[in-house]
C-alpha cells in the first residue's frame, strides 16, 4: 500500500511551521495512543504513522528532503547516503522533547528506555587577545583551559574509598522514573541521582562525590595567519565532559584583536596616519612610512594637503583565504607648527607677505572659500 503523504497524515499544509507541526502531532498522538486504545490496532497503525510522519518533517534536514524526493528521500531503505547516521540523534532529541514530555519512554524505537541519561557536554569560548602582528603573521600559542580530570582518591565513583555507590532506590538504577498524569505515565529524569542510576550515600571528600576534580590543561593552539577579530577556532572535545559517559563539548577559541599604535585594520586593509611638517607638505619629497613587513616610502608632492591618502599596494594583510594580501593607505596630516620663536614668527610673516603677493596663486582653496563665505552673508 502507498505511503500517505507526511503533511497529509498530520493535516496540515505543506508550510506548516514547527509550532503548527508540533500541534499537530500532539493532538493525533493524544487520540491514538495505544495507552488510550488498548488492543485497537488501527489506533496503533494511525498513531505509528503520526509518529512517522512528525519525526521526519520535524527535522529540518530530512523534510528538506522529503519536500524534494518525497517518501524516496527519507527512506532509510533508498540508500540517500549521509541523511541516516547524523539524523538520528537530532531526531531522538527532537522527538524526545515532546514525547518525553507527554508520554515518557513508551513509544518504543524512538523514545529513550530506562538506562542512565547521557548528555554531551557544554561547549567552552576562550577570549584570546592578540596583537595585529600575531594575527597577520599567525603564531603558535599556548592556552591554559579548565579541565576535569577523574578523582584520584576515589577513583571516579565519587563514593569516599572502601565504600560503594549504591543503585539509586528512587529509580532503581534506571536513570529514569515514571509518574502519573493524568491517562498518561510520565518519564523524567531520575531528581535523586539526576540520570546516573547511582547514589552516593558516603560521598568522597576530595571531590564531595562529583568523581571528577577541576584542573587546568594546556592545549597548543595554532593561529593561522590573517585571523581576524571575532572569528573562532575550534578545538574539538575540549569542552566540557559529557554528562553519564556522553561526549565532551567544544572548546571555541575566539579572537580578539588589541588596537595598534600605528594601524587600523579594515578586512584585509590597512590604515595608518601620517603627521608631517607643513613645510614637507609644501615643498613634497620622499616620505619613510611604517608598514608591518618593515619600512616603506611614499613621494609626496609638492602641495599636499591634509587628508590625502596614499596607498601602498599588498602592505595589508593576507586574509585567512585570501590569495593576496590587501593595501595599506596613509592619511596625510599636516601639522601646524606650534610654540614658535620671535624669529621664527618674524620669517613667516615675510613669508606671509610674499604669499600675499602671489594673490590667490598659493592659496586657491582658502579663496575659494572664502569667496564662499562671503556669498553666504551677501
Ligand atoms: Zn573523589
Ligand atoms: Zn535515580
Amino acid at each position: 500500500m502507498a505511503k500517505r503523504d507526511y503533511y497529509e497524515t498530520l493535516g496540515v499544509q505543506k508550510n506548516a511551521s514547527d509550532d503548527e507541526l508540533k500541534k499537530a502531532y500532539r493532538k493525533l498522538a493524544m487520540k491514538y495512543h495505544p495507552d488510550r486504545n488498548p488492543g485497537n490496532k488501527d489506533a496503533e497503525e494511525k498513531f505509528k504513522e503520526a509518529k512517522e510522519a512528525y519525526e521526519m518533517l520535524s527535522d529540518e534536514q530530512k523534510r528538506g528532503a522529503y519536500d524534494r524526493f518525497g517518501h524516496a528521500g527519507v527512506d532509510p531503505n533508498s540508500g540517500m547516503g549521509g541523511m541516516g547516521g547524523a539524523g538520528g540523534a537530532g531526531f531522538a532529541d527532537a522527538f524526545g522533547d515532546i514525547f518525553g514530555e507527554i508520554f515518557g519512554g513508551a513509544g518504543g524505537a524512538g523514545g529513550r528506555r530506562g538506562g542512565p541519561q547521557v548528555y554531551r557536554g557544554a561547549d567552552l569560548k576562550y577570549s584570546l587577545d592578540i596583537t595585529l602582528e600575531q594575527a597577520a603573521n599567525g603564531f603558535d600559542t599556548e592556552i591554559r583551559v579548565p579541565s576535569w580530570e577523574s578523582c584520584d582518591t576515589c577513583h571516579g565513583s565519587g563514593a569516599k574509598p572502601g565504600t560503594q555507590p549504591k543503585t539509586c532506590s528512587t529509580c532503581n538504577g534506571n536513570g529514569t522514573v515514571r509518574m502519573q498524569q493524568g491517562f498518561f505515565s510520565v518519564q523524567q529524569t531520575c531528581p535523586t541521582c539526576h540520570g546516573s542510576g547511582k547514589e552516593i550515600t558516603d560521598p568522597c571528600n576530595a571531590c564531595d562525590g562529583v568523581g571528577r576534580i577541576r584542573k587546568n590543561k594546556t592545549l597548543q593552539v595554532k593561529i593561522p595567519a590573517g585571523i581576524d577579530d571575532g572569528m573562532r577556532i575550534r578545538s574539538s572535545g575540549n569542552g566540557e565532559p559529557g554528562v553519564n559517559g556522553g561526549p565532551p563539548g567544544d572548546l571555541y577559541v575566539e579572537i580578539h584583536l588589541l588596537p595598534h599604535n600605528i594601524f587600523q585594520r579594515d578586512g584585509d586593509d590597512l590604515h595608518c596616519e601620517l603627521t608631517i611638517p607643513f613645510t614637507s607638505a609644501a615643498l613634497g619629497g620622499e616620505l619613510e612610512v611604517p608598514t608591518l613587513s618593515g619600512k616603506g616610502a611614499i613621494n609626496v608632492p609638492e602641495g599636499t594637503q591634509s587628508g590625502k591618502t596614499f596607498r601602498l599596494r599588498g602592505k595589508g594583510i593576507r586574509g585567512l583565504r585570501g590569495s593576496y594580501p590587501g593595501d595599506l593607505y596613509c592619511h596625510i596630516s599636516v601639522e601646524t607648527p606650534v610654540r614658535l620663536t620671535d624669529d621664527q614668527k618674524k620669517i613667516l610673516r615675510q613669508f606671509e607677505a610674499s604669499l600675499e603677493q602671489g594673490g590667490d596663486k598659493h592659496s586657491p582653496n582658502s579663496k575659494s572659500w572664502t569667496d564662499r563665505v562671503k556669498n553666504f552673508f551677501s
